[in-house]
This record gives structure tokens, C-alpha cells and sequence, in this order.
């Protein structure tokens, strides 16, 4: 077992803990267990904390990514653009509703899709784009909201990494992370910066009839009980998770904080290592931070043992592009993607959460000082 680990979920609750076992008690003891007080109050806070006009919460952020997508009304075939440097989710809803993903690749600095990258995989059948904002910074969102705009095509933001970053446009303005594009969607796995304590999800828009669609969708495409106009799903954020997911909401923002604390320190301590690139904070966005990935060239996988070895967790988001994963292999016959590869050869992400103590960070710093020594 890892002495430190990449989250601390255990030493974070015990913070909230009476806070939070009141709040969950009382949840059931209601016997609202679906729906109710506790989700609307959720919607309603961070639709508050967003600045977006709708938050539809649903079951987990896989299944916003696909009710953002039927919400679309899509044909068979149409091409949806991906980054191909991403969590499989970004992808698999994509195919699962007979649309086709083209994998693009990303911004060696910021790991991020960009407009021009995106730009040379527009075609006629091109309908929408999936920008993530990959580890917690966003997307050059201004620019891909243009291209979008000049080629009349949706944009879908997987946001479930970057909640709670804010976007900065060219004239100063800022737009929290999910709220630019046609519709954001998000995630609140426990290890998520919003984290619950088990699935769920959400998608944000402020297109008033979107909206209504997605919650149509959510809800087994029901516009009043019993009555379905179109196809849909069960996809619920249950009274649990949300009761849970109020209290957390309000330390989100410290919670981002701490989390920026250990990636400056981390950021002193390894800039002057030579092999060794820390991430690269992009000018149009702030960083949450839901993972620290620095770039090691050809020493990454020793370095990752040692550091196993020395009792720290560390891991590789992502090992492998998506189009050489079995499953999407028939989505792609270009060739590699050069920065999608490279990455994939040489990120490791170090352990980085809200409960990172003195010690336990300057050992992690101290051990990979060590290692290029
Ligand atoms: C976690 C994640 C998802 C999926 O969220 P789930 O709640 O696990 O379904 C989608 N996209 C990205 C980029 C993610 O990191």
C-alpha cells in the first residue's frame, strides 16, 4: 500500500464530518431519496456559483456528456470533434450513439485542444466539438466559440476536471469553466475537484430550450409524468449525493486554493530540474488543478517506480492515445498524433489534493529531487 496517496478523501471528510453526517441523516430521515429539497437547493447553489442559467444534475458525467449529445437531435454518422488526449468517457458517448469521433490532437503546453487544431478536422458533416479542459485549466474557449460560430456547429465542454476554473477573455471578462459553450457538462466522482461520495453529474447551459430538453432527456423523456415525447434515460443525481455535494460546493473554491498551493511548490521546487517540464499555466485561464502532470522525456516509468518504491502514489492519465485503444481503433486511420504521443510516453501525475500537509509534500518534493540527483 502507498504511504501518500493521490487524494486524501478520508482526512477531508473528517473535516466536513459532522457537517456532513447531519445533512446525510437528515436526508434519510426525510425518505426524499430521489428528487426533492436537497437536489433542487444543489441545482439552485451552483447554478448561484456557475452564473449559468441552468444546471440540470444528472448521475454521473458520462451520462451528461451523452444527454448533452441527444439533446442535439444528431443524425447517424455526424462527425463530432475529440481531443485525443482524454478520459475514454469524452469518446464512448460519441460512438455509443452511432456518431463518429474524430480524434484531434492537443496543445503541447497546455494539453488542451485549440481553434486551429480543430479547425483542420472541420469537415461539412462536422456538427459539434468536444473540448475538454484537460487536469483544470480551461480551453481556449473564446476562439473555439468563434470557429463554432463561423462553421454554425455545436460545443459540448467536458468540464468534469476544471469546475470551478475560470475562463479569461481578451477584453478581461471572465466566465467560470462550462458555461461558454452551448452546453458544459460536468463530473462528481470523489476524486473530481466537486466530488460526492458516489457517482453523479451534471450538464449547464443557458439556452432556455436546451434546457428544457436536456431535462427532458435526464427524465425518461418525459415532459409531465407519464407522458414521453421523446427518447430518454434514467440519469439522476440522487438526494444523498446532492445533500453531500451542498456542503462541498461551499469549500470548493478553498478547496482550489490548496490545491494551487501544492502545485506552486511543486512548480519552486522542479522548475530548475532539466529533465523534467512542470505544467505549463496557460494566460487565458486559472488552474484548479485536479492533477499536477509534469513531463519526464525517455526516464518517466523509472521515475514513476522509484517513486512507488519510495511510498508515493503517482499515476499516468493517459497511457495509451484513444485511437490506439481496441475499442475506437476503427474510428482512426490517420497518422499518429505527435503531441497525443509524446504526452502519452511521458506525463506523470504526482499526488495533489485539498489535505497536503508540510511534510508530506516536502518528501514527494524531496524524493523526486532526489531521483535526477
Ligand atoms: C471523470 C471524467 C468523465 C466521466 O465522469 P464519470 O462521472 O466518471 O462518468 C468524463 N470526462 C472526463 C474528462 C473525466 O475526467
Amino acid at each position: 500500500m502507498n504511504k501518500l496517496p493521490m487524494v486524501d478523501l478520508k482526512k477531508q471528510y473528517q473535516k466536513l464530518q459532522p457537517e456532513i453526517d447531519a445533512e446525510v441523516l437528515s436526508t434519510i430521515a426525510s425518505t426524499q431519496f430521489i428528487g426533492g429539497e436537497k437536489v433542487q437547493t444543489f441545482q439552485t447553489n451552483l447554478e448561484k456559483y456557475l452564473g449559468v442559467k441552468y444546471v440540470i444534475p444528472c448521475a454521473n458525467g458520462t451520462d451528461a456528456l451523452q444527454i448533452a449529445l441527444m439533446a442535439l437531435d444528431l443524425e447517424e454518422g455526424a462527425e463530432i470533434i475529440v481531443p485525443a488526449f482524454t478520459y475514454v468517457a469524452t469518446a464512448e458517448v460519441i460512438a455509443l450513439l452511432k456518431l463518429k469521433p474524430v480524434m484531434v490532437d492537443v496543445d503541447p503546453f497546455t494539453f488542451n485542444v485549440t481553434a486551429g487544431i480543430i479547425q483542420e478536422a472541420i469537415t461539412p458533416d462536422t456538427k459539434a466539438i468536444v473540448p475538454v479542459h484537460l487536469f483544470g485549466q480551461t480551453a481556449d474557449m473564446e476562439s473555439i466559440m468563434e470557429l463554432a460560430k463561423q462553421n454554425g456547429i455545436y460545443v459540448i465542454e467536458d468540464n468534469a476536471q476544471a469546475i470551478g476554473s475560470n475562463y479569461i477573455h481578451k477584453d478581461g471578462a471572465t466566465k467560470k469553466s462550462g458555461t461558454i459553450g452551448h452546453i458544459g457538462t460536468t463530473s462528481f466522482f470523489p476524486s473530481k475537484n466537486l466530488g460526492c461520495y458516489g457517482d453523479g453529474g451534471a450538464i449547464f447551459t443557458n439556452d432556455d430550450s436546451l434546457a428544457k430538453k436536456l431535462k427532458m432527456i435526464a427524465n425518461h423523456g418525459q415532459s409531465r409524468t407519464y407522458y414521453h415525447d421523446v427518447i430518454g434515460c434514467n440519469s439522476r443525481l440522487d438526494a444523498i449525493q446532492a445533500a453531500v455535494l451542498n456542503i462541498k460546493l461551499k469549500y470548493l473554491d478553498e478547496y482550489g486554493d490548496a490545491r494551487n498551493a501544492v502545485a506552486n511548490a511543486y512548480d519552486k521546487a522542479f522548475k530548475n530540474i532539466q529533465e523534467l517540464q512542470i505544467p505549463v499555466r496557460a494566460n487565458n485561464s486559472t488552474h484548479v488543478f485536479h492533477q499536477y502532470v509534469i513531463r519526464v522525456k525517455d526516464k518517466r516509468d523509472e521515475l514513476m517506480q522509484y517513486l512507488l518504491d519510495n511510498g508515493i502514489a503517482c499515476n499516468i492519465y493517459y497511457p495509451v492515445p484513444l485511437y490506439k485503444q481496441k475499442a475506437f481503433s476503427s474510428f482512426y486511420d490517420g497518422d499518429d498524433l505527435i503531441v497525443t504521443e509524446q504526452l502519452c510516453n511521458e506525463v506523470l501525475a504526482l499526488p495533489i489534493h485539498t489535505e497536503m500537509d508540510e511534510s508530506s509534500l516536502n518528501y514527494i518534493i524531496n524524493t523526486v529531487i532526489e531521483f535526477f540527483h
